[in-house]
């Protein structure tokens, strides 16, 4: 690792430990749309043509900071610009929630997490999650390519997000089994806070592992029901089931107008918006 981004890093860590008196561990909301994000290209909604800075949502994604180091889950697209909007210089490892575009496809920028830690960088998923990364990126697994060091692909060591929980850096992740679509989708939940971003149901076996949370964070997509996302209904009645002692709506369209959705929210719902932050 360059000694710039030493100093840089040992810097962050001071700051992080010396302004942590309340909890362990920070999650930050990189992005809070849907898939086209917000405004979507074209669409002239109220939503779309606002001002409001907290109308404007990139591809949802999510870091977590300890004083381990820092958690990435999942790779959309905007991740650059997200990572260098919230001044995060380095990655330690990464989560996949699932391999659909908006959640894999900035994968290529962890080329340079790579190149800072000297390894590669340890990303947790499920099986077919891997196949699709090894098959949509297979410019990164050439094994002729990954002969040279300087080979400019992301280098990355795949691992099991295994059941029951598994540890990253000095987190115990526990998988939730969640369902989209036809697609079969993992959920995170460390301590008290559990994502789960892109689902339209959870199963039976699901539930327990959404105990007495502090936070459950949840897809709310839109106000009329979709095939594979909760809506804001749906979504509120999961709410009412888990009963977090807080909630907050994510992987949001312009067709779920905020000022609309705050008078609908009971008092311990909120909606997300890019660069929120929530310590747990
Ligand atoms: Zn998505
Ligand atoms: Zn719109
Ligand atoms: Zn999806």
């Amino acid at each position: 690792m360059s000694d710039r981004l030493l100093e840089s890093n040992a810097f962050q860590m001071a700051a992080w430990i010396g302004d942590n008196n309340s909890a362990d561990r920070e999650f930050v909301f990189l992005g809070t749309g849907t898939s086209v994000g917000v405004p979507a290209i074209g669409c002239k909604c109220r939503v779309c043509l606002s001002d409001d800075p907290k109308n404007k949502r990139t591809r949802s994604g999510a870091v977590i900071h300890s004083r381990a180091g820092t958690v990435l889950i999942d790779t959309p697209p905007d991740l650059r610009t997200q990572l260098l909007r919230e001044r995060i210089d380095l990655v330690h490892a990464v989560l996949f929630t699932h391999q659909h575009a908006d959640h894999v496809f900035g994968l290529d920028d962890l080329r340079i997490f790579g190149k800072y830690l000297e390894a590669e960088v340890p990303v947790f998923c499920d099986p077919h999650v891997e196949e699709f990364i090894r098959t949509t990126f297979r410019y990164a697994f050439d094994p002729i390519v990954l002969k040279y060091p300087a080979g400019g692909v992301p280098r990355l060591a795949f691992h099991r997000a295994r059941r029951p929980s598994f540890q990253v850096l000095d987190h115990q992740v526990t998988p939730i089994p969640l369902r989209h679509g036809r697609f079969d989708v993992l959920g995170f939940r460390i301590d008290g806070l559990a994502y789960c971003t892109d689902v339209n149901l959870i199963p039976e076996e699901s539930w327990k592992l959404l105990e007495d949370l502090d936070v459950l964070i949840l897809d709310a997509l839109r106000f009329e029901p979709h095939p594979t996302h909760f809506c804001f209904d749906e979504a509120l009645a999961v709410i009412d089931r888990v009963r977090p002692r807080r909630a907050i709506l994510t992987h949001l369209s312009c067709r779920l107008d905020p000022e609309v959705a705050r008078t609908r929210l009971p008092d311990h719902v909120t909606l997300s918006h890019d660069g929120m932050r929530v310590r747990f």
